[in-house]
């Protein structure tokens, strides 16, 4: 059965399938779930959705995990939560997706953009400490682990004379990162994980917050929906009361009990997949070992963590022989999907203008962004899809004798 490819592209080598960058998996399971959820007579936040949450709190290492509509509003609801000074500047690598920052706007704070290191895609100490120097220090910072590689948490919140109460985790791509021994979910105020169609927990839609912190996780809760101080499933139990209240300004940001079921289900996969995920990452690191002018991201050393691997982005160099924009193009061409995470926040109209920046700029994302190419990575992605993908590649660098060969590859090289 075939889901919804993305950026497929079209291919005109008929003997050869496309590459697609990615392909939803949605698990037997979990359409039979769904198809009960639809005929019980409650689809939207219920019985589901606690479950939901009960099993993924457990899987991050949280205390609680509240369920809602996506990242996006995971990463609102948890700023919001911290209930800062209308205003408060909150910084955010500019390396992101604009989501991110719009959570930001609506939460009713100012990003300010940090730099990134371009061998990791991330701020480090060095560049947050700049950002500091250079605008001040901020009242609250968001760490995001980019392509699912751990992000050093509290090395970042130190650098930005925060404590990590006030540090949110965008973990869009962070299920199954880990930081030494212990899973993102509870390592800062909040983390907020998304379930959109290409994450490596795919629902089509949705997100969750995770907390140790009972407040936090409480005010969430009711800000998820209206503000209100029970949800339709609790007012309608046996026993429970119509009646409810109101403290605060809600968003409408519930996750349904038709995601909840499909996320439950899907949860039984995740560890499959993400092996998966770490056998294709390593055949990429190896496969194109020998392809001058490409940089491969690194897994994370013995002890420092487990990377999620939610993207495999290389780095085209000038050796390359070829711009990163002409060879999307070329790959295209070939069948293969790519695609590049993220265009900087700085060079997006809207950001340029309202968020905070240093005025000596951002030059490791300026560095890095014209070499950012994300690879097609999915669970459902082959070995003979990844070999494709290594062979045009090597084969359509300039930096290569002509019409070499694929590079070579062993399957014990990590
Ligand atoms: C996907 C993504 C988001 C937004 O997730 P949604 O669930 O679509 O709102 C936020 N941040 C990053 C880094 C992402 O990749």
């Amino acid at each position: 059965m075939r889901g919804t490819a993305f950026h497929q592209p079209a291919s005109p080598v008929a003997d050869e399938a496309p590459v697609p960058f990615a392909r939803t998996e949605i698990c037997p399971e979990a359409r039979a779930a769904a198809l009960q959820v639809m005929e019980s007579g409650w689809v939207s936040a219920g019985p589901q959705t606690g479950l939901f949450e009960r099993e993924f709190a457990d899987r991050v290492g949280a205390r609680h995990a509240v369920a809602v509509s996506s990242c996006t509003a995971a990463i609102e609801l948890a700023l919001r939560a911290l209930r800062l000074p209308p205003g408060s500047v909150v910084m955010v690598p500019t390396l992101t997706f604009c989501g991110a920052a719009q959570a930001v706007v609506h939460a009713g704070l100012r990003p300010l953009l940090v730099d990134v290191e371009p061998a990791t895609g991330m701020p480090s100490a060095a560049t947050v400490g700049r950002a500091v120097h250079d605008c001040g220090r901020p009242r609250a910072m968001m760490v995001m682990h980019y392509g699912g590689a751990p992000a050093p948490l509290a090395e970042l919140a130190d650098a930005a004379g925060l404590p990590l109460t006030r540090v949110v985790e965008d973990a869009a791509h962070a299920l199954g990162t880990y930081l030494g021994s212990r899973p993102v979910g509870a390592l800062s105020m909040a983390s907020c994980f998304s379930f959109y169609a290409t994450k490596n927990l795919p629902i089509g839609e949705g997100g969750m917050v995770t907390t140790d912190d009972d407040d936090l996780a409480e005010w969430v809760r009711r800000a998820r929906l209206h503000g209100m101080s029970a949800d339709a499933w609790r007012r309608h139990l046996p026993g429970g009361s119509w009646q409810y209240t109101v403290d605060d300004a809600g968003l409408k940001a519930n996750m349904t009990d038709l995601q909840a079921t499909i996320g439950r289900a899907q949860l039984q996969h995740l560890s499959d997949w993400q092996r998966r995920r770490e056998v294709l990452a390593a055949r990429y690191t190896a496969g194109l070992r020998a392809v001058p002018g490409l940089l491969r991201p690194s897994a994370p050393a013995e002890g420092e963590g487990r990377h999620a691997w939610h993207l495999y982005a290389i780095r085209v160099l000038d050796g390359y022989g070829m711009h990163r924009d002409e060879l999307v193009e070329r790959l295209s061409q070939l069948g293969i999907g790519a695609s590049v995470h993220f265009i900087p926040l700085h060079r997006l109209w809207y950001f340029r203008r309202t968020a905070l920046r240093p005025p000596s700029g951002l030059p490791g994302a300026d560095e890095l962004f014209p070499q950012l190419l994300s690879l097609p990575l999915h669970p459902g992605l082959t070995e003979g899809q990844v070999d494709r993908v290594c062979d045009a590649l090597a084969g359509l660098s300039r930096g290569a004798p002509a019409g070499a060969a694929a590079a070579p590859r062993t399957e014990a090289d990590p």
